[in-house]
């Protein structure tokens, strides 16, 4: 057992104190893993869900590195939007209370420059701020890092989805090497691997809540004869369970065409995934499915290959692999953190064979259950929550996802909250939007400069 009293850690008094006037009884999970680590100067890799506390982590850490006397920049978070980054300031305030004069400044893009240059010019012992403003300041001059000590990356997976990538390594490029650095993070994607590679030494990886815990995966196996019983036990699901995402499984590519197009018609947000799609196809429909613009994904165990997607709410067999392993790993990708993933497989009387060969695999008694009550029938298909702006502008136009999104938030209509993945192609980029205000964003995207110059652009529909 960790002792969850704050009191118990070696760091400075006035924090202390602070803590107990602000109501920090006890520490969360991530707080009393993470936070003897982070006092003691370690580079330190910290995963917990919203919600857990992970500010305070590394606020109390830089805070308690800080001299505040000596008026430098000692201290820089990063965070992926301005909203968060607000959040991120204000709970630094709070623990800071105890501290006297300290200046906490935030810098974000989509705000005008000439307050943040002013505030720049007086000075400040911790910058919070998104990533491409913070380089254009580093870029002419205004920020020195000379004296940083602590850098965070604050929930460094959306800062990846959002293209923030090569803005961090120029950023890192400009810090001093003897640092300590914090990655906070919900989600734990294979990129977040190799940035904290390179920027990261040596790190402890906490982890408060493992989002991959097979035994969490609730497995439903349905016996289902016949295609149109199939294809019937399917809409059924879906419109039962009405998943934010789903990879539904086919064995051919003909039929996950069939399956796809029949959804399609039926109002679901859906779209194909198969080898005999052309490249392009292909990667629109990855970037779709991954950015929330498509709920449903109709794919081959091959096609699935490329999707880098590891939180599905749930995976549909409609047809059982042959290969029990095969069948696990597709379940595997199943789960969120903190919630239950869900598995359901059809089979039909013929196939009962394969249904024995799992249930020997996972040690497992396997049983068919009924279908849901067709009253689902009548809900709607979930609609997903973005959609998808194509721009005919890439890597080639110098094009950088800090320049579409500074596009989409100019004038203030629009906040980073309501903007999703944004991925940069060599000719090509895409965004992702709320549904809401996909056609104010296409606007703002089709009428205002990146570069210089007009690009023209589209919402792509699946
Ligand atoms: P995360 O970044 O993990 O999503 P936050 O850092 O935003 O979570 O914290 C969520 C809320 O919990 C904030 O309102 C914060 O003030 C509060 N909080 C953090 N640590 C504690 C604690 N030890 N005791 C009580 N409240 C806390
Ligand atoms: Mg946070």
């Amino acid at each position: 057992m960790s002792n969850l009293s704050f009191s118990a850690l070696s760091m400075d008094a006035s924090l202390l104190s602070n803590l107990e006037s602000l109501g920090y009884q006890s520490m969360t999970a991530i707080q009393a893993q993470s936070l003897p680590l982070i006092l003691d100067g370690k580079d330190v890799i910290g995963q917990a869900k919203t919600g857990s506390g992970k500010t305070a982590a590394f606020g109390l850490g830089l805070l308690n590195n800080l001299n505040v006397k000596r008026f430098r920049v000692q201290s820089l978070v990063l965070c992926p939007t301005r909203e968060l980054a607000d959040q991120v300031a204000q709970e630094i305030r709070k623990l800071a209370r105890g501290i006297h004069n300290i200046k906490v400044l935030t810098l974000c893009g989509g705000m005008p420059m000439g307050p943040q240059i002013g505030s720049l010019e007086h000075g400040a012992h911790i910058l919070v701020g998104t990533p491409g403003r913070i380089l254009d300041h580093l870029d002419k001059g205004r920020i020195n890092l000379n004296e940083l000590n602590t850098l965070v990356l604050d929930e460094a997976d959306r800062m990846l989805d959002m293209g923030f990538q090569d803005a961090l390594d120029a950023i890192v490029e400009q810090a001093p090497v003897e640092r300590q650095s914090l990655l906070f993070s919900a989600t734990f994607p294979k990129q977040i691997q190799s940035i904290s590679e390179r920027i990261l030494n040596n790190p402890t990886v906490i982890k408060v809540e493992a989002t991959h815990d097979h035994s969490t995966i609730k497995q439903h196996f349905y016996k289902v004869e016949g295609r149109e019983e199939r294809d019937e036990a399917l809409e059924l699901l879906l419109l039962h369970y009405r998943p934010e995402s789903t990879v539904v499984f086919c064995n051919t590519k003909k039929e996950t065409q069939e399956i796809a197009d029949g959804l399609n018609y039926l109002g679901f947000s859906v779209t194909a995934l198969h080898g005999d799609m052309e490249q392009r196809e292909r990667d629109q429909a990855l970037i779709q499915f991954a950015n929330k613009s498509i709920s449903i994904l109709v794919a081959t165990d091959v096609a699935a290959r490329g999707l880098d997607v590891d939180n599905l709410d749930a995976v549909i067999n409609y047809q059982l692999s042959r290969d029990p392993e095969v069948h696990v790993h597709r379940i595997g990708r199943t789960g969120r953190a903190g919630s239950k993933g869900l598995a359901c497989s059809f089979y039909s009387d013929n196939e009962s064979y394969k249904v024995a060969l799992i249930d020997e695999y996972m040690n497992q008694a396997i049983e068919a259950e009924p279908l849901p009550d067709s009253v689902a029938l009548q809900n709607k298909p979930y609609d997903s929550a973005m959609r998808t702006i194509q721009i005919d502008g890439g890597k080639k136009q110098k094009l950088r996802p800090g320049d579409i999104l500074g596009a989409l938030t100019s004038g203030g209509e629009l906040t980073g909250d309501s903007i999703g993945k944004i991925k940069v192609q060599a000719m090509r980029a895409y965004v992702a939007v709320e549904k809401g205000i996909a056609k104010k964003a296409l606007n703002k995207i089709q009428n205002g400069k990146m570069k210089g110059r007009q690009f023209r652009a589209r919402l792509i529909q699946q």
